[in-house]
């Protein structure tokens, strides 16, 4: 949708997205609403060269996002009143450290260390060892900014054609065909393909390094207010976001725990279904890391797919070996992160064949 957008806006009108479900039915609708300042791995761990053009990327993606939201005419639940990391270990504390260092010297914004009894002022009874506060981390509701997206692009025309699967995509002549199951071909000049974890289910080729993996989560009932104003409004994870959580309308919102079930739900692609284990892992979780959370219901779960990469960064630009046809995925978890910015390297690409946006290189699925 984030492509859509740029897409039209840059003038190229005569563009569809094409969606075999409804719009947000998977991962985007499903996603914690968590706008974070990283990947799957801190900027530091990717050394000076790939760390820096990686968070240039992101804090870019990121502040284009939250000043888009907050001029947008629709609703999003926008609240970009920071995030707050944990440490469950010193070790954890550590890496965030070297984390805040590295952001303060690569994109000069100060993310404060903060200690055991400061997080225990704003999270009581909690065990964290420490934290990091990152002021341009945000909450927003990730259902309400898709479809609100799509509302804002088809102000001018229907763009989005939905219950269309493509089952293929050929090159014939100078244009692509496009075939929709049961509906006929599209003729295209260019494809775009925007499907992360489903990606090798039309582009083959690219399985080996796009690995679907399902998250999952938990959602309680409406807390005591007593115990909701004891949450702080904001973007927060543990155990280098293995677990993300949020309150959302007097709700706590709770995800991860796959690591630790066996299998760590890799290669799962059914987001139709649940894993117990996860259930239960997810709601130990919380009986441990947020004690004052207590005798509550959970009342919902479920499940998205997500797509992991060997490198632990996107794949973003030209299909190798096929003119035309371009890839924006391999988001790693971290889709909202990543997909306003990619829309933007596409777009060039689209346009003119090259970008000057961060990651060009770095993303260029010809790595693999
Ligand atoms: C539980 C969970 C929590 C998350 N939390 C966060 C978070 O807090 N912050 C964050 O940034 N990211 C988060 N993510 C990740 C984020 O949701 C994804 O990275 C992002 O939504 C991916 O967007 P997408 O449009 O690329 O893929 P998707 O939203 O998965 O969309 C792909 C679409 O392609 C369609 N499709 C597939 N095959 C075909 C076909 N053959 N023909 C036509 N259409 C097809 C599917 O129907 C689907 O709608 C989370 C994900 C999950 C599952």
């Amino acid at each position: 949708m984030s492509l859509l957008y740029n897409l039209v806006n840059a003038g190229i009108t005569n563009t569809y997205l094409v969606e075999e479900n409804t719009v947000a039915s998977h991962a985007s609708g499903r996603s914690s609403g968590q706008l974070m300042l990283r990947g799957s791995k801190l900027f530091h761990e990717l050394g000076d060269d790939v760390g820096a053009e990686y968070l240039a990327f992101i804090g870019e993606n990121n502040r284009r996002f939250i000043k888009g939201l907050r001029a947008a005419g629709f609703d999003t639940d926008l609240r970009d009143t920071g995030g707050l990391r944990l440490a469950a270990t010193e070790d954890e504390l550590e890496k965030l450290n070297l984390e805040s260092k590295f952001i303060l010297e690569h994109r000069k914004l100060n993310c404060p260390i903060m200690s055991k009894a400061e997080i225990q002022g704003i999270l009581p009874q909690t065990g964290f060892a420490g934290g990091m506060f990152v002021p341009t981390e945000a909450t927003f509701n990730p259902y309400k900014v898709v479809n609100g997206l799509r509302e804002l692009v088809e102000k001018k025309g229907p763009r989005v054609l939905t219950d269309c699967q493509v089952t293929g995509v050929k090159q014939e002549d100078k244009s692509l065909a496009v075939s929709i199951r049961h509906k006929g071909v599209i003729r295209a000049k260019r494809v775009v393909y925007c499907l992360n974890a489903y990606t090798p289910e039309l582009l083959p080729e690219l399985a080996e390094v796009m690995t679907p993996y399902r998250g999952q989560m938990i959602a309680t009932e409406y807390l005591e207010d007593s115990v909701a104003q004891l949450l702080p409004q904001m973007s927060m994870t543990c155990n280098d976001c293995h677990e993300y959580f949020r309150l959302h309308n007097g709700r706590l919102l709770v995800g991860g725990m796959r690591h630790a079930v066996r299998g760590q739900q890799m290669g799962l692609i059914n987001d139709g279904e649940i894993s117990p284990g996860v259930f239960d892992k997810l709601r130990s979780f919380v009986a441990g890391a947020l004690p004052f959370v207590q005798n509550v219901k959970f009342s919902h779960t479920w499940s998205g797919i997500m797509c992991a990469t060997p490198d632990s960064l996107p794949l973003i630009g030209n299909v190798p070996g096929r003119e035309n046809e371009y890839i924006l995925g391999g988001f790693n978890g971290y889709g909202f992160g990543h997909a306003l910015h990619g829309s933007m390297i596409i777009k060039d690409l689209i346009k003119t064949g090259t970008s000057t946006h961060p990651g060009v290189q770095l993303f260029d699925p010809g790595r693999f």
